[in-house]
């Protein structure tokens, strides 16, 4: 099967890569957190570890004045040591069987991404593939929706992003995307 990493929805360029998201020279990642907002495993804790301090004490700071962070949704810190100058938050679902919301909380967390990015007026942003790690979203589902949220909201939203990637950090993940990529733009 074809697989595709790159096409252009409106101005923005939407490109798939293989690699490591800490390393992004984007204007801002997104982390794929816990609602604790406090840390974890995963592309979470290598965030955190590659970026300091300064981003959990804003994370700290969020938590006083918010609480725990709804899944779906998403907050933007500081990105501390990382060639990123941010990082956004966002809780994505734990695979369930897909019967509790999943899709549409999945959707959620790349749309309040996106809007967010485009709130701060933000050029470039780099996605991991939130929810397939540690809470069990099976990768070609998620890929499916991932793809939808990002090319539904460059379609309909007025942004200020010229380019989204997804950084995906291992050669099946990123095959999934691909593949969904290519059935999408063909
Ligand atoms: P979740 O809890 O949302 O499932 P995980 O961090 O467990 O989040 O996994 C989400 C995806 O992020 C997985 O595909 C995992 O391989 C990937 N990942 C882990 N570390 C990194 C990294 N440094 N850069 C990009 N993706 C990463």
């Amino acid at each position: 099967m074809g697989e595709v990493n790159e096409i252009t929805v409106g101005k923005t360029k939407l490109s798939l890569i293989q690699g490591d998201i800490t390393r992004q020279t984007t204007d801002a990642i997104v982390n794929a957190a816990n609602s604790s907002l406090m840390g974890g495993g995963g592309v979470d804790g290598a965030i955190h570890r590659a970026g300091g301090p300064a981003i959990l004490n804003e994370c700290r700071q969020i938590v006083s004045r918010i609480g725990r962070l709804d899944t779906g949704k998403a907050v933007i810190t500081t990105g501390g040591n990382l060639q990123a100058k941010y990082v956004i938050h966002t809780v994505g679902p734990v695979w369930h069987g897909g019967s509790r919301g999943e899709v549409e909380l999945l959707l959620s967390a790349y749309r309040e991404s996106l809007k967010l990015a485009t709130e701060r007026e933000l050029k470039s942003i780099s996605f991991p593939s939130i929810s397939t790690g540690a809470y069990g979203y099976p990768v070609a589902e998620a890929a499916n929706v991932a793809l939808d949220a990002v090319i539904t909201f460059l379609r309909n939203e007025p942004t200020s992003l010229e380019e989204v990637f997804f950084v995906l950090y291992d050669a099946r993940t990123y095959q999934s995307y691909s593949t969904r990529l290519a059935e999408i733009a063909g």
